[in-house]
């Protein structure tokens, strides 16, 4: 992890002059549990999320980078929740198949965002392409205040840190998401690379840069985390 706090120092470093402003309002956005981040690593259990071409699961890196991101958040003292902390799927006993499975862990990943809803959910995923050409972080944010300047905030760190031939802007998520179109949460979802590119597909299961990444994610969460306060 310190490799991860040198490069986090170095980041918000290398912004503080440009959110100054931002960043002496940083009035926590807290409620009473004081909870402000909710960390959703995508995915876990029999739903692994999307799969590469060599057989490279979705959900342990979302599960990785997310569980870097929680560290580095409570290194800068920021109360974050991780919706799991295993590669498990958060669906009822009920549920049997696997679509009943994925229907209530959303259900339940939903509910539990709902019940801090001044919190800022952070989705973590892979992206997926059938050309195996595209690459790079692409922020996605949900229909809620505040959610679209932050997903801008996350994307040009990202960038400016780890990927500067990125040249991807963030974007609103699909109404067919069902997490983010279901909670009052600012919101935002970081697809952090393309499992399909095989470079990217090497780097994201390389722990040094799942460490750089998380921190990239984290620095932009905390400097974008006050301009809506
Ligand atoms: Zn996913």
């Amino acid at each position: 992890m310190a490799a991860g706090i040198l490069v986090l120092g170095a980041v918000l470093g290398g912004l503080a002059w440009r959110w100054e402003g931002r960043a002496s309002t940083a009035a926590a956005i807290r409620d009473a549990s004081g909870v402000r981040w909710i960390i959703d690593a995508g995915h876990g259990g029999e739903d692994g999320g999307a799969v590469s071409p060599g057989g490279v699961v979705e959900s342990r890196i979302n599960l990785e980078i997310a569980r870097r991101v929680d560290g580095i958040f409570g290194f800068c003292g920021e109360p974050a929740l991780m919706l799991r902390t295993e590669d498990i799927s958060l669906h009822d006993p009920e549920a049997v198949s696997l679509r009943e499975k994925k229907a209530s862990d959303l259900h339940n990943r939903a509910g539990t965002a709902s019940s801090y809803p001044e919190a800022t959910l952070l989705s973590v995923h892979q992206n997926m392409f059938q050309q195996s050409r595209y690459r790079g972080t692409q922020v996605f944010y949900a229909p809620t205040q505040g959610s679209q300047e932050l997903a801008q905030v996350i994307q040009g760190v990202v960038r400016e840190s780890l990927q500067p031939d990125n040249s991807r802007e963030s974007k609103p998520i699909p109404d067919t998401v069902y997490l983010m179109n279901h909670i009052p949460n600012r919101a935002v979802l970081v697809e952090c690379g393309f499992l399909s590119n095989p470079g990217e597909e090497g780097l994201l299961q390389d722990p040094n840069y799942q460490t750089k990444l998380a921190a990239a994610i984290a620095a932009g969460c905390l400097v974008g985390g006050s301009a809506s306060s």
